[in-house]
């Protein structure tokens, strides 16, 4: 685990039950943990990895976002030169910082492991094969280094900061040109044996449907994620000469979920059924995620938000009539509050409640630091 590697390595100290990971919760230990400098500051940085861009932040205990910075990913560099950027970036933001930084959160896209903070060669960072960023962070910052997938990480942040504050049972689903999704149930993030739990996107809607690329059918994504409904768009509209999309977008190569909404704000009557047909699919996600963990509040953040109650009116009914009435009572579905910050405050949030837990403490007296900037 995570914890076991930091305690040896760098922070000579046993942690306490992890209140972020169920899964650390069964590898908990005593603390040892400096409260002392917890309680000066709980500022901490925050770094979320994309594929295209980075952004690091520092974020107080209470969720402010004091400072924040960002740049394109300079892919073509490796993991190594990213990780060297994401370091400069850190150090900016420590240089700026009145306060005592006490830890780190990282954000980035799945597959991770989290334990061992390795990113496994996600889509979108071709290459990273069991990057031990992580640990590559640790070195170079001489800070304790928490590595969570930007949708966990992101649930974390709306139930921290955002539209789950106050709830103890929350779904956070995002939908953009993917979709993803994190679970917060009795007030912790759930990521099952291996932590990838949450994986909303692949809720399977229609038994025999689509091929998807996780090798699954028929799975959410595949009709209501924004690349998804952008060719389902493109469909309706060789289909539908009639249809307003032409006029709209001449180009068919040019339709996307935004040509959609316009179509549906100039009353398009085929853009209609097509929407309604796109709630249901939904419906039919977010009602499954309802029966199985009965929430008290759904959170939907990304792009899709832009529909706005062209998407949450429709999508509350018709989870509503495909629900158990005992288990819809009471649940909410909102529009996440984060917006395009959610990446900083998620990494903010690993961290923070890692703190929260316990986890983190000074390093040994003595102990000297490693050299800054280490990459292997
Ligand atoms: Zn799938």
């Amino acid at each position: 685990m995570l914890f076991s590697i930091l305690n040896s390595r760098v922070w000579n100290r046993p942690v306490a039950k992890c209140d972020v990971h169920s899964a650390c919760e069964e590898a908990g230990r005593e603390s040892a943990l400096s409260m002392a400098a917890l309680e000066r500051s709980r500022t901490v940085l925050a770094l979320d990895v994309g594929g295209t861009k980075l952004a690091a932040g520092l974020v107080s205990e209470g969720g402010e976002l004091l400072e924040s910075l960002r740049e394109p990913t300079r892919l073509d560099t490796g993991p190594q030169g990213v990780t060297r950027q994401l370091v400069a970036l850190a150090h900016r933001l420590l240089e700026r910082s009145a306060l005592p930084v006490v830890g780190v959160g990282v954000g980035c896209g799945g597959p991770l492991d989290t334990a061992l903070g390795l990113i496994k060669s996600p889509p979108n960072l071709p290459g990273w094969t069991d990057y031990p960023l992580t640990r590559r962070l640790e070195e170079a910052l001489q800070l304790p280094v928490w590595l969570d997938n930007d949708a966990n990480a992101a649930a974390l942040a709306e139930f921290s900061f955002g539209a789950g504050r106050g709830c103890r049972e929350m779904v956070y689903l995002t939908i953009s040109t993917g979709i993803g999704g994190g679970l917060i149930l009795g007030g912790h993030l759930y990521t099952g044996k291996s932590g990838n739990a949450g994986e909303l996107g692949h809720i399977q809607v229609v038994y025999d449907g689509e091929r998807c690329n996780c090798g699954g059918q028929g799975c959410l994504e595949q009709y209501a994620s924004g690349s998804s409904i952008a060719r389902r768009a493109r469909q309706l509209a060789a289909e539908h000469p009639e249809s307003l999309l032409w006029q709209l977008e001449p180009d068919p190569a040019g339709i996307t979920a935004h040509t959609i909404l316009r179509a549906l704000e100039a009353g398009d009557v085929v853009v209609r059924g097509f929407w309604d047909q796109t709630i249901q699919y939904l419906a039919a996600g977010v009602s499954s995620v309802v029966h199985t963990f009965d929430p008290q509040r759904v959170v939907i953040g990304g792009g899709i938000t832009n529909f706005g109650e062209w998407l949450f009116g429709p999508l509350r009914q018709q989870v509503a009539r495909r629900t158990m009435p005992p288990l819809w009572q009471g649940v909410e579905i909102v529009p996440a509050e984060l917006g395009d910050q959610v990446g900083v405050y998620g990494a903010a949030a690993v961290a923070l409640r890692h703190l929260e837990a316990g986890l983190a403490g000074a390093r040994p007296p003595g102990e000297a630091p490693p050299a800054p900037g280490r990459f292997s």
